[in-house]
């Protein structure tokens, strides 16, 4: 409804304005029609490239928004709760660990300034020695064998 009285009153005042040009324009004895169709024309284009330019300015902050918001979450992604135990007393301490920056932290027990040292290795994958294909062949033998005692003890 709201914008249907906003269109509304678009189009009053493109009249009102188109209608001053036509009477200026009987006057100056060009006619009426021709200056107020001209007239119309014109805030036609003109609200036409207002609403591009509108549009345009709306996406290009809607765009620095979901840029923003990425990098928001970016950074939350990028932050882990980690048990560590102070270099000092070996309290330990819950801090929020940053892989974007240098982390430290002031010990809870001791107050001792400590610096988180980040440290990646690798280690090989390992098969489990039992494997599941093994375990339901194992499963489906003993299933045929109590099948075949109890048909034994049926005969
Ligand atoms: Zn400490």
């Amino acid at each position: 409804m709201k914008t249907f009285y906003a269109i509304l009153f678009s189009i009053g005042v493109t009249s009102v304005v188109s209608s001053i040009f036509g009477c200026a324009g009987y006057l100056y004895g060009i006619g009426f029609w021709v200056p107020f169709l001209v007239v119309t024309g014109l805030q036609l284009v003109i609200g036409a490239l207002w609403n591009t330019y509108i549009e345009n300015k709306l996406a290009a902050k809607m765009q620095i928004e979901r840029e923003s918001f990425e990098a928001a979450k970016k950074l939350a992604d990028s932050i882990q709760n980690v048990d560590l135990a102070c270099a000092y007393c070996a309290a330990r301490n819950t801090i929020q660990l940053n892989m974007a920056e240098e982390n430290s932290f002031k010990c809870i027990n001791c107050n001792n300034a400590n610096k988180v040292q980040v440290q990646f290795s690798t280690i090989r994958t390992t098969e489990p020695v039992v494997r599941d294909d093994l375990l339901s062949k194992i499963f489906k033998l003993q299933t045929e064998e109590e099948k075949e005692e109890k048909e034994k003890v049926k005969k």
